[in-house]
């Protein structure tokens, strides 16, 4: 056994220690941790399939355990408990949105949405987020914390159970909720090897997009690692001027470094890429920037999302109309550009791309 390896046991194993969050660890992790307390692999696989095929409230209620394993796991683990502040459907009945609260206190916001009868997760991965984007309720609260890969995990199954008690499953995980995913890579990539894992929640990678500001690095490290979910990238700008004004992280990774990576990325990988762009009425709306987005996406495999605005209290622009939205795409198209213009979720309950928020508890 490596020693890096063996001093990571030791320190899992160790009693006095903090109790270990089960959702934090990969499983073969698990695997290992259950070696360090004298137990076969083939328990670890039922640990694992009683977290994430049964979705087991706490470690020591998953069912035919050996009466000293059970014993074990529930000294020694926890896993995390979502409290749920509040829960609120939207008028449609498409959207629910949950407030869940984090051990120290802290909230998020978790999204499940019914999509042509689909269900669909829309997962945080940070408490509040950095990148300031000015029409973005969750950039506009700042950035308190990252979250843990048990945290991101914990949302899931939260959703998980909650479509099992009417009989429905999960199949669709968005990564668009509170923060930015790529800011938090390595709880956000642990996180999603978890769900993705075949013998818990399968969630197929191709059902799982990760939404990012463009942060260039990470995705220059998702291509290296080809990493396989889908990938959607947050433009609303097609020159760094007017991108800027609305994405604060423009000014430090501009667009010719942004499109070099999403290039490389879609060539490495044979992957599309998903653009965002909230359409504001009379700020980016307009021909010249759809005539610019144009020209910038120009060759790469690309799929533009229009999202009319969605309202925000520290920020007062409108959401573009509809012809206007539809001159945008009559635009992109002449570029051969595919587009859709998003349809509008649960803006009644505030559960919007980009309306997601907390108060300071
Ligand atoms: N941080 C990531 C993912 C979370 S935001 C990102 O920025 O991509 C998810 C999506 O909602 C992004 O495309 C974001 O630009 C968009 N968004 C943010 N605020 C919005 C608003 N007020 N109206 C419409 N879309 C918004
Ligand atoms: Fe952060 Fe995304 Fe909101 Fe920008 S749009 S502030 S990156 S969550």
């Amino acid at each position: 056994m490596e020693l890096s390896h063996r001093a990571t046991i030791l320190a899992m194993s160790n009693v006095i220690a903090q109790p270990i969050n089960l959702y934090d660890l990969s499983r073969p992790r698990l695997g290992q941790l259950l070696a360090a307390w004298g137990h076969s692999d083939y328990h670890a696989g039922l640990v694992w399939s009683g977290l994430y095929r049964d979705l087991a409230v706490d470690p020591e209620s998953i069912a035919s355990l050996r009466p000293d394993l059970q014993g074990r796991l529930a000294t020694s683990t926890l896993i995390t408990n979502l409290a749920m502040r509040s829960v609120i459907d939207s008028a449609d009945g498409h959207t629910r949105k949950f407030l869940l609260e984090l051990a120290d206190g802290q909230a998020i916001e978790t999204v499940l949405m019914y999509f042509r009868g689909r269900a669909t997760a829309c997962i945080s991965t940070q408490v509040g987020c950095a990148m300031g984007c000015i029409f973005c309720a969750t950039g506009q609260m700042g950035f308190r914390r990252h979250l843990t890969a048990g945290e991101i995990v914990a949302q899931v199954v939260h959703v998980a159970r909650e479509l099992r008690r009417s009989g429905q499953s999960l199949r669709n995980i968005v990564l668009m909720g509170m923060g930015e995913p790529l800011h938090n890579y390595e709880a956000t990539m642990a996180a999603l090897e978890t769900v993705m894992d075949q013998r818990g929640l399968a969630i197929a990678p191709r059902f799982i997009t990760l939404s990012t500001v463009g942060v260039v690095p990470g995705i220059r490290r998702l291509t290296q690692e080809r990493r396989p979910m889908r990938l959607a990238v947050s433009l609303h700008g097609a020159t760094n001027e007017e991108r800027s004004r609305l994405v604060p992280p423009a000014s430090r990774w501009p667009l010719e470094q942004l499109i070099a990576a999403c290039r490389d990325y879609t060539e490495t990988l044979g992957r599309r890429i998903f653009f965002e762009w909230a359409l504001i009425d009379g700020s980016n709306d307009g021909p010249e920037q759809a005539h610019a987005l144009g020209r910038l996406l120009h060759g790469l495999d690309a799929h533009v999302n229009l999202i009319p605005l969605n309202p925000t209290t520290g920020f007062d622009g409108r959401p573009a109309e509809p012809p206007a939205a539809k001159a945008f795409q009559a635009i992109l198209a002449g570029y051969g550009l595919p587009s859709t213009v998003r349809q509008r979720r649960g803006i009644d309950v505030a559960a919007g791309c980009g309306q997601l928020a907390t108060l300071q508890p």
